[in-house]
C-alpha cells in the first residue's frame, strides 16, 4: 500500500444538493500534519469495487472544498456522475464514521498569492477547489475574486449559500457571473469571454469537465490571456490506482554508475537520499523509480495532477506530455516524473523542493 495512504473517518456528511454531498473528514491527530493543504488541492479516495481492478478498489480524486484558512477540518464535495461508479457509491454509502482510505493532499491548482486578484471559472462540481480558493483569498488575503459559475439549473448549484455569504461579508471583493444551462444552453467560449472580459488581466483558474475547460480556455485565448497565467483542473477519473505503491524492493542508494545499453545514467535525490540509476531512454522517470521500489509521490500518471513534480538540476530531459506545469515553473526546471524521459547522461533530479 502507498505510504501516503491513511485511514480517515468521516466526521459529517452534508447534503449540498439533490446529487452532491460534502464529506467532512476527521483526520487522526497522528497524521494531521501530513494533511496540511493549500486551497485548490485535492485528496484521492480509495473506493471499494468488485469491478475489474487490481486490489478490489478504484481510486478517484476529489478537490478539497474546505479552506485551510476558514475550516477546522478538511472536506471534499462529491457530485453524482450519471452512470459513474465511485461518485454514486460515495453518495449512496458514505455516512458519519465511515472510514475511508485517503492519500495525502496534492495538486498544483493553487493560487500564486492570496493577495493577487483572481479570475475563477467553474462548472458543476468544478466549484469545489474554486470555492476553497475564493474563501482563502477573501478571508486570508487581500485579492478580489471574480467567478464565472455554470450549472445545469438552479437546484444543482453547489455552495450557493456559501457564495452569498461571502458576497455579503466582503462587499465589492467578490463578483459572481452565474450561468444556468436550462436558460441559456451550454456556455460557449464567446459567452464566457463576454462575461470575464473585465477580469482578463488576472491569473485565471479553470475547473470542471472536459468540455467546459476547453470552452473556458478558448474564451481566455480570445481575450489574449497568456497560458502562463492559466491553471487548469480537468475532472476525469483515474485509469490507474496510486494506492498500490511501489512495485519492487528498494535499490540501495549509490548503486553502480555504468549505464545499461539504451539507458542514460542519472542521479535522483529523494527524501534526503541520493540514488544513482540507469534510466532507459524512453521510460518515464516515475516508472523507473517505482520499479526500483522508491515510494515517490504520484496520483494520475497522466501529467494532469502535478503530484510527481520534481526539479531538473542538471542534464537534459523532455516531457512526453504536460497538462499541469505552467511556463514559469518549466523555466525554473520543474518537470513531471510521470512524463519525463532522459536526453543526456548525468541528469540530476531532486524531488525534495528547497
Ligand atoms: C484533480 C481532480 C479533482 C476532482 N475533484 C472532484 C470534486 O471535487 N468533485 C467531484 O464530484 N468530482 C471531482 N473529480 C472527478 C472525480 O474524480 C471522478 O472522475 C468523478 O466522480 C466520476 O467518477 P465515477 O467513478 O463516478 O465515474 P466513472 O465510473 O469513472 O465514469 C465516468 C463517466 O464515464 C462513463 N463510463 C464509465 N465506464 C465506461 C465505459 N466502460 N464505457 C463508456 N463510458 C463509461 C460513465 O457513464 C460516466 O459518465 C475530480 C477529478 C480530478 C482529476
Amino acid at each position: 500500500m502507498n505510504s501516503r495512504a491513511h485511514q480517515v473517518a468521516v466526521f459529517e456528511v452534508i447534503k449540498e444538493t439533490v446529487d452532491a454531498v460534502t464529506l467532512v473528514l476527521d483526520v487522526p491527530q497522528a497524521v494531521r500534519e501530513k494533511f496540511t493543504y493549500s486551497p485548490g488541492q485535492f485528496l484521492t479516495l480509495r473506493i471499494p469495487s468488485d469491478q475489474d481492478c487490481r486490489d478490489g478498489s478504484v481510486a478517484r480524486c476529489y478537490s478539497l472544498s474546505s479552506s485551510p484558512h476558514t475550516d477546522d477540518r478538511p472536506a471534499v464535495t462529491v457530485k453524482r456522475t450519471a452512470g459513474g461508479y465511485a461518485s454514486n457509491w460515495i453518495c449512496d454509502n458514505v455516512a458519519v464514521d465511515t472510514v475511508l482510505t485517503v492519500l495525502e493532499p496534492s495538486g498544483s491548482f493553487v493560487p500564486r498569492s492570496l493577495d493577487a486578484d483572481v479570475l475563477l471559472c467553474a462548472a458543476g462540481s468544478g466549484i469545489t477547489p474554486v470555492v476553497s480558493i475564493a474563501k482563502s483569498v477573501l478571508t486570508a488575503g487581500s485579492g478580489d475574486v471574480a467567478l464565472f459559475y455554470a450549472n445545469r439549473d438552479r437546484d444543482s448549484v453547489i455552495f450557493a449559500g456559501v457564495l452569498g455569504d461571502l458576497a455579503a461579508r466582503f462587499p465589492g471583493r467578490l463578483t459572481v457571473a452565474e450561468w444556468l444551462e436550462e436558460e441559456h444552453g451550454l456556455p460557449g467560449s464567446a459567452d464566457i469571454a463576454a462575461l470575464v472580459r473585465p477580469f482578463a488581466d488576472r491569473d485565471a483558474y479553470i475547473c470542471g469537465p472536459t468540455g467546459f475547460t476547453a470552452a473556458a480556455h478558448a474564451a481566455l485565448a480570445q481575450l489574449d490571456v497568456p497560458l502562463s497565467r492559466i491553471r487548469n483542473e480537468e475532472y476525469r477519473s483515474l485509469e490507474i490506482s496510486p494506492f498500490d505503491g511501489p512495485e519492487a524492493s528498494v535499490t540501495p542508494p549509490g548503486a553502480g554508475r555504468s549505464a545499461a545499453p539504451g539507458a542514460h545514467t542519472a542521479t535522483i535525490e529523494f527524501e534526503g537520499e541520493t540514488y544513482d540509476i540507469d534510466w532507459p531512454k524512453n521510460v518515464p522517470l516515475l516508472d523507473v523509480l517505482l520499479a526500483k521500489g522508491l515510494d515517490v509521490p504520484y496520483v494520475c500518471r497522466e501529467s494532469a495532477c502535478g503530484t510527481c513534480v520534481c526539479s531538473v538540476r542538471s542534464g537534459r530531459t523532455r516531457m512526453l506530455l504536460n497538462e499541469s506545469l505552467i511556463d514559469d515553473e518549466l523555466d525554473r526546471g520543474l518537470t513531471l516524473a510521470c512524463q519525463t524521459v532522459p536526453e543526456t547522461d548525468g541528469v540530476h533530479i531532486a524531488f525534495d523542493q528547497d
